[in-house]
This record gives structure tokens, sequence and C-alpha cells, in this order.
């Protein structure tokens, strides 16, 4: 018999109204003849609202603590959805990810799932059962403690289960009807697309397309599972198919870019005034590496004197405190005369296999940006991706301009 995982996100649980319609989508599946793994995330909200009351607990609280809490809001919502199936019929039974077991690394906040033991599910399907798995939470086999695996870690959870009991497919249920080629809030022009390649996408999670977890699409990627990406607001009577995450040679019809994303979550830190010899941007860059701080875009500028130069980079905001003190730790052996930091920069990307053979994509939004009056502080490009990072404030316009030049507008 066919095999299906349907994953459910924050909004399309939010309230137990929406769980009810939930369940009419897990109940049209079931009745098509598939057997079902649900996977569901906490209400929306919720998360943030865990997360927040831990914050308010203690600034430095224990991480698995924190697992303790922030996991809580998953648990909710499987209880939740296997009653609301059991009351139209469907025979469903809620698991937490300990009960599964999903074993994962003991990387509180943020753990790497390691194995899943699909088995009590596959026994479940024998009965009859649809399984309802409580996402984002796993166990560390040693400790046996809960573990979570970061902000949207169900998308993870989903794609993995779906691999560990060899589904047919992994449906991703959301708040919108697919993976459009920009965040659709941002641009009404934007367009949904009917299939991405996992490199793209891949890129696109990675430089904040907040879709899908990208390690959802790492699992995705090397297991091979056909992972749509669709809407739960559609009439459950009437389901669109959303948008197809398969292999590059699948795609028929390329466009040189596909998407444009971007990430708010970066900060740059100039240091003014670095010695210009060789074992600088060791002495910088080892320091963070050491602290497991990872480091985006680098610039370094000629030096005028071939005495000091400016060295530029941009880290994760959360990482952005602990970088500043850090370097200023290590002043002494860097010899910089000044560090300045800013947190008012977002990093805009353009994504799209096409221009690992078209030169010149580039340029032309450099170009661009600039006709805009938008100053672009750092840029880095690699085989199917060019970044840019700018003030903030021209995040909509650059996102816009990107949008309009690559020929991604809507109709
Ligand atoms: P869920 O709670 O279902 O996991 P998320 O909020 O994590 O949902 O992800 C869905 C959101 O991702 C959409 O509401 C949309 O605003 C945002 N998003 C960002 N980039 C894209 C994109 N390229 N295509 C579709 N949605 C995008
Ligand atoms: N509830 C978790 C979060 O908000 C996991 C998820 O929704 O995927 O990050
Ligand atoms: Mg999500």
């Amino acid at each position: 018999m066919a095999r299906l995982v349907m994953k459910f996100g924050g909004t399309s649980v939010a309230s137990v109204e929406r769980i009810r319609n939930v369940a009419r989508h897990v109940k049209r599946e079931v009745d098509a003849g598939f057997e079902v793994a649900v996977v569901v995330s906490a209400m929306s909200g919720k998360t943030n609202e865990l997360v927040g009351w831990v914050e308010d607990a203690s600034k430095l609280h224990d991480k698995r603590e924190y697992d303790a809490v922030v996991a809580s809001g998953e648990q909710v919502t499987s209880g939740l959805l296997a009653i609301a199936l059991q009351e139209i019929g469907v025979p469903a039974r809620s698991w937490q990810g300990w009960q599964i077991p999903v074993e994962t690394s003991d990387a509180h906040g943020s753990a790497r799932i390691e194995n899943i033991d699909g088995s009590r599910i596959v026994e479940g399907f024998s009965r009859k059962e649809v399984a309802v798995v409580a996402g984002f939470q796993g166990v560390h086999a040693a400790s046996g403690r809960i573990t979570t695996l970061g902000r949207g870690g169900s998308d993870t959870s989903a794609v993995a289960i779906a691999a560990a009991i060899h589904a047919d497919r992994c449906d991703i249920y959301t708040d919108v009807d697919g993976v459009y080629t920009t965040d659709p809030r941002i641009v009404p022009k934007a367009r949904r697309l009917d299939r991405v390649a996992f490199e793209e996408m891949l890129e696109m999670a990675s430089l904040g397309a907040k879709v899908l977890q990208v390690r959802s699409v790492e699992v995705a990627m090397v297991h091979k599972i056909k992972t749509f990406v669709r809407s739960s607001f559609d009439d459950p009577a009437d389901p669109k198919p959303g948008t197809l995450i398969c292999d590059e040679e699948d795609i028929l019809e390329q466009q040189v870019v596909t998407g444009i994303a971007f990430s708010k979550d970066e900060a740059q830190i100039t240091l003014r005034r670095v010695a210009d010899k060789p074992g600088v941007a060791a002495a910088i860059f080892g320091p963070l590496a050491d602290a497991n701080i990872n480091v985006d875009m680098i610039i370094q500028v000629v030096s005028d004197d071939q005495k000091t130069t400016d060295m530029t980079f941009t880290v994760v905001t959360a990482d952005f405190e602990r970088a500043k003190a850090l370097l200023e730790k290590h002043k002494a052996e860097i010899a910089f005369g000044e560090l300045q930091g800013a947190t008012d920069v977002v990093k805009i990307s353009a994504i799209g296999i096409g221009m690992r053979s078209h030169a010149g994509i580039a340029a032309r939004a450099f170009k661009a940006l600039a006709d805009k009056g938008i100053n672009i502080r750092a840029i880095t490009t690699s085989e199917i991706k060019f970044s840019v990072l700018i003030d903030k404030d021209y995040t909509e316009l650059a996102v816009r301009t990107l949008h309009s030049l690559y020929g991604l507008d809507k109709a």
C-alpha cells in the first residue's frame, strides 16, 4: 500500500477549528487508500511564547530545559489532531519524538536527527491507524533527554520520517500554496513555481526563504524524497498539487534566475586599520571559527599605504555580540584600529541553476540597484547564486527590483 507523510505547520493547526480542517485533509488521503503518518507543528505563536518564557526565566538558561519547555507545543497539537481524527471515524494515535523514537544528537536547541525507528508507525498502519507525530522534537538516546531540532524543525521531522518509513511522498502543508519566486508577502507579483530543483531550494532556504527548513531540503535531497509544498487552506475536497521539489533533470523549462530570497538575520562587522600582512585573516577568523561562529560574506579592502587595510564580514545576528566581544579580546594579536558593527543590514540573494551557464547575471543586478540609489556594502557569488548586503530600509525595493529585472513578476 502506498505511504504518505503529511506535515502541517503552525498556522494550519492554530485552533481546534483549523485542526478539524487538517483532519479532513488527512481523511481524504486515508480514504484514497494511503497509509498516513502526520507530522504537526505547535499552534502558530506558541513556540515563540514558550521561548519568551524560558528567556524570561533566565537569560542564561540550561539548554536541556529550554528543549523540555519548547517541545511542549507539539505535544498538544499531536494529541488534539489524533482526537479530531478519531471524532470523524479515522483511527489515530499520537506519538512524541521520544516514543517513536526520533534519535538526535545532544546539540540542544538545534539537534540533528541521527536515526528514526519507523517500526511503531508501521505497526500502527497494520492496525489501520494514522500516526500523528509531534514535529520539531526528538530524544538524545544516551541521556534520554528531549531535544528540539531548531526553529522550523517540523519540516525536517516530516521528511526524515518519510525516509524512515519509505514513504512514497511527503506533503508539507502550510499557509501558502507552494514555493514562490520570492516571499509572496513582500512581493504580490511573486509567482508560484510548479517545480523547484533540490539544489535551488536548498539555497533559497539557507538564504532566507523560511518556507522550508534548510535541513529538511538536505534530507529530501539525500534520500530522494518526493516532497510537495502545498496549502492546508485549500478545500480538503478539492486539493491543489502545490510545488514539487525535485531533481534538476525533472524541470523542463529552466529559468536563469528561479527565485529571490532575503535574510534580515545578518550583522556586519568592519575592522578598521588592520595590519596588512600575511596571517591577518587567520588571526581574525581563527578565533571566530574556534567559537563556532560562522562567517558569511568577507571583503578585504586593498590598502593604499601597504600598511593597513579594512576587513568587513558578516555573521548571523545571534552571534553578533559574541563575535564583537571575541574580536575585542584578541585585539592585540589581530592589531586593528577600531571595530564597527551594524545590524541594520539585509542580505538579498538571487538563485538559479541557469547561472552556471550564463555570464553577467550578477552585474545586471548591481546596475539595477545602483539606478535605484541602493548602495551595496558587500557581495558574494557562487555557482548558482549571488548575494548583496544592503541597508535594511531598502529590503522591499531591492527584492522587487531584482524580481522584475529577472522576469519573475507574474503577468
Ligand atoms: P509553517 O508554519 O507552515 O511552517 P512558515 O511560516 O514556516 O509556515 O513558512 C511559510 C511562509 O514562508 C509563508 O507564509 C511565506 O511568507 C514565507 N516564504 C518566504 N519565502 C517564500 C517563498 N519563496 N515561497 C513561499 N513562501 C515563502
Ligand atoms: N514549532 C516550531 C517552530 O515554531 C517548529 C516548526 O513549526 O516547524 O519553530
Ligand atoms: Mg515552517
